[in-house]
């Protein structure tokens, strides 16, 4: 992941998407479901784990300013701004 990536801006984004709480790509929310904490996965590193357990990687910024993610996994593989 180069720096020009996570600095990407992302437009056409839902409100959740822009706040960094849905995946860009795919729109899954990382606030739910909201697990308890016996069952969150270990956190990976680089990545950011909400409630829901979901790791998430920066792809980026909306055009607000504030950093967009995407799932860790395919959505971060393929997460590019149209
Ligand atoms: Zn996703």
């Amino acid at each position: 992941m180069t720096a020009a990536r996570s600095e990407a801006v992302w437009s056409g984004l839902n409100e959740s998407q822009a706040d960094g709480t849905e995946c860009a790509m795919c729109e899954r929310s990382f606030l739910l479901p909201e697990l308890p904490p016996e069952y969150l996965p270990e956190p990976i590193p680089g990545t950011r784990s909400g409630p829901s357990g979901i790791a998430a990687v920066p792809v980026g910024r909306s055009r607000t300013g504030s950093q967009v993610f995407a799932c860790a996994g395919i959505c971060a593989a393929l997460a590019w701004p149209d």
